[in-house]
């Protein structure tokens, strides 16, 4: 299918998609196997300028938007899903900055994050607010000139190799929802601390740690917007990094694809190669329309954030939600194409499948997603 692509964004897909191809696919299986945070493969990410790829001009980047934001996780992750991550966790951590940071802060923050110089994380969960993040407990009391955060942080994507950290913690719990505040945070503040690395199902290169602050003292120069806006911060925040989380589960769904039709058409059994049987043809045709119909509702919903379009949450969500679900059907097929072969380490698509797993779980679950769908399709019934 045509997308329609400009050249900066074919510029972008071509040179994310060779990386990927070149350096990240060879060593995707050792990533995995040894759940190392693969520094090297960043290195050559920010040489090649990947990391500035969304980030306005004026402030170091490349001046695209949230559909180059996808094409490269989608092209990154169609090789690896937990190395791709060291670039969509760090736009995640960015976005709040990006949003609603002030000049001074994106002055400070952005241009080495565009660089990658410094990779970025984004923390809300708790250990008893995952779903429910209405109800984190992390809080942040006024003292003087600065905030003091206590509290854990759990889960955090990129946390321990990040050097910035955006932070959603309670100012006011008597307000709810409307007592939480964005923070900057950068590693190596004092009473800043890091978990254990998580051992995980999947994307096991991707480092997932708690984020400890014990009397962590931040200048207030660091609350992004004002007190109070902390969750707009964050749901603005996820309606931009949710079709990044789609893109990568296209991109999870396209590598598998693209190993279980090469597999198919070189297995031999009864005589002839699998891809000669029907069941496996179709196999492989509803595979490839599921991805295509997940690729488009990406790049469509990532096209109206980039046009300005403001209440995105329904597609945002629908984009995420309908990848999520087609990159695990997909990964799945494409073991069974593999046969007992797709269960062994030794060929690519477990880990796909095991990668694609957490795409239906973070960023909101896929049942969380359907929820935001369905209350904006019923508020849409009472205009
Ligand atoms: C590898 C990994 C990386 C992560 N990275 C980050 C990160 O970088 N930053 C960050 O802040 N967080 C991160 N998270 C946290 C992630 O976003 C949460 O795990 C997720 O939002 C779900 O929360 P929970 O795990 O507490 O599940 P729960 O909220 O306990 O949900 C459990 C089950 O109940 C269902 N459920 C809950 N509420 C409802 C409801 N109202 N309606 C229907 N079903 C419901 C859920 O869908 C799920 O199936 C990460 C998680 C993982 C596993």
């Amino acid at each position: 299918m045509d997308y329609l692509l400009n050249e900066q964004q074919k510029m972008v897909r071509d040179l994310a998609r060779q990386i990927a191809q070149e350096k990240i696919k060879p060593v995707a299986a050792h990533y995995d196997e040894t759940e190392e945070f693969a520094w090297p493969i960043m290195k050559i990410l920010s040489d090649s300028d990947i990391f500035g790829i969304y980030i306005p001009e004026q402030y170091g980047g490349l001046g695209g938007g949230i559909l180059e934001m996808c094409l490269a996780t989608e092209e990154l992750s169609r090789a690896c899903g937990a190395i791709a991550l060291g670039f969509a966790g760090t736009a995640l951590g960015t976005f709040p900055i990006l949003l609603y940071g002030s000049d001074e802060q994106k002055k400070k923050y952005l241009p080495d994050i565009a660089k990658g110089k410094r990779l970025a994380a984004f923390c809300i969960t708790e250990a008893e607010a995952g779903s429910d993040a209405g109800s984190i407990k992390t809080n942040a009391k006024k003292d003087g000139d600065y905030y003091i955060l206590n509290g854990t942080k759990q889960w955090i994507t990129n946390a321990g190799e990040a050097e910035v950290y955006t932070v959603i913690a309670m100012t006011d719990k008597t307000k709810g929802a409307r007592g939480a505040s964005a923070f900057i945070v950068e590693k190596g503040t004092k009473g800043m601390e890091f978990g254990a690395k998580e051992k995980k199902l999947g994307i096991r290169a991707s480092a997932t740690r708690e984020v400890i602050f014990t009397d962590c003292k931040i200048p207030k120069a660091n609350l992004i917007s004002k007190e109070g806006m902390g969750f707009i911060v964050a749901m603005k925040t996820f309606d931009n990094s949710r079709p990044g989380v789609a893109a990568q589960a296209v991109g999870i769904a396209q590598g598998a694809f693209d190993a279980a039709l090469d597999y198919a058409t070189k297995r031999i059994q009864f005589g002839q190669p699998i891809s000669s049987f029907q069941a496996i043809q179709h196999m492989l045709a509803d595979m490839a329309m599921q991805i295509e119909a997940a690729r488009a509702i990406v790049y469509s919903t990532a096209r109206m954030v980039d046009a300005g379009i403001k209440d995105i949450a329904k597609e945002s969500s629908m984009a995420k939600c309908y990848a999520g679900d087609v990159a695990m059907k997909v990964t799945t097929d494409a073991v069974q194409i593999f046969g007992g072969y797709g269960y062994m380490r030794e060929y690519p698509v477990e880990k796909f499948m095991r990668d694609a797993k957490i795409t239906q779980i973070y960023e909101g679950t896929n049942q969380i997603q359907r929820n935001v769908i369905a209350a904006h399709l019923i508020k849409g019934t009472k205009k």
